[in-house]
């Protein structure tokens, strides 16, 4: 991944851990994915539940969600978290200097 942004200069990962946020991010997601694939799966096929394919699809949905949808887990917590901490003046000065190439 870039260190920072090619357009506006913005550096990505603005303080050690900054990361967390989009793991746990991306970890909610897949319990939830788990949760709905599960449930409706059995739902599904109640009385009769298939638990072999239920525990391929779950294995399958679980190695491939969080993977897929880690990139985007980065930018959805960039955004929450630029909103509560918006860039510091010195972030600013920053990024200008990076895009004018100083
Ligand atoms: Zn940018």
């Amino acid at each position: 991944m870039k260190e920072h942004c090619d357009r506006c200069g913005l550096q990505f990962e603005r303080e050690p851990g900054y990361w967390v946020g989009a793991v746990i991010i991306n970890t909610t997601l897949i319990f939830g994915t788990f949760l709905l694939t599960f449930g409706g799966l059995v739902i599904a096929t109640w009385p009769d539940v298939n638990w072999g394919l239920v525990l391929g699809v779950t294995i399958a949905v679980n190695g491939i969600v969080p993977v897929v949808f880690y990139p985007l887990s980065k930018t959805v917590w960039m955004a929450m978290e630029l909103s509560w901490h918006p860039l510091e003046p010195a972030e600013i000065d920053a990024a200008a200097d990076r895009v004018k190439g100083a």
